[in-house]
């Protein structure tokens, strides 16, 4: 997974704010083959079941206003870039 956010896709792309449908094709296609031509136990770990107690997340109306258009924006969407905290709109901008 490290591997991946060395990639072109995460530092010049994602990293930038670029939505991952606008990432070019041929920078895409690489990293979808290296997935599915990955072997299971790098995918997932599979063990005896077992008993886990899943607590229900608590939903956050935290937020702060977009830096540069002024946007109410909740926390969980907010983005940093550069200096700033903004929304996602802006952070693709
Ligand atoms: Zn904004």
């Amino acid at each position: 997974m490290l591997a991946n956010k060395k990639s072109a896709f995460f530092t010049d792309y994602r990293e930038k704010g670029v939505p991952p449908t606008q990432v070019p094709d041929e920078v895409v296609e690489p990293l979808v083959k290296m997935v599915m031509a990955a072997p299971e136990e790098k995918m997932m770990t599979i063990s005896e079941v077992f008993d886990y107690k899943l607590e229900p997340k608590k939903d956050s109306f935290d937020s702060f206003v977009c830096e540069e258009c002024g946007e109410m924006t909740v926390m969980e969407y907010g983005r940093i870039k550069g200096d700033k905290k903004v929304c996602i709109d802006c952070a693709a901008s």
